[in-house]
């Protein structure tokens, strides 16, 4: 979907008119309704204030171009509900809203992730044993930014 009809979903969906997410967003309804006329498009600083009002994710709002993973646990974040938010609401891209929450990570070593993630994973996926499922965690998971310090 392209930008300015995602930016009208949102909008509409929200039940806002151009005028009520101007001022949210603390800028004039022309700029709005020319986002969704695909005149212009918001600019960095202004996607985010929108992926927080809305909590979308930045990737949702440029049409998706990432398929956004997880960079603690490998999970793919398919929705946007499954990304983790700052403590002030702003989405963090990066993680998924089990292994950040509230500015924290949840997990503090690779260890502890694969035990807890061992056991979601073979109840999802029964034809696995548990030393596959871990086996596949230790192999992807060193190549996730989060652990890579
Ligand atoms: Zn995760």
């Amino acid at each position: 979907m392209e930008m300015k009809d995602k930016l009208l979903q949102l909008r509409e969906k929200a039940g806002l008119t151009q005028e009520e997410l101007a001022r949210r967003l603390h800028l004039t309804r022309q700029a709005v309704s020319r986002w969704e006329t695909g005149e212009t498009q918001p600019g960095i600083e202004t996607l985010k204030l929108i992926s927080k009002e809305f909590s979308v994710s930045i990737n949702t709002l440029l049409g998706s171009p990432k398929t956004l993973v997880c960079q603690c646990c490998g999970m793919p974040l398919t929705e946007d509900d499954l990304i983790s938010a700052e403590p002030d609401g702003t989405l963090n891209e990066d993680y998924c809203k089990w292994c950040y929450r509230e500015g924290a990570f949840a997990y503090q070593s690779m260890q502890q992730l694969i035990d807890a993630c061992v056991p979601i994973m073979t109840g999802q996926h029964p034809e696995l044993t548990e030393e596959q499922a871990r086996s596949m965690m230790e192999a992807q998971l060193p190549r996730l930014k989060h652990w890579q310090v």
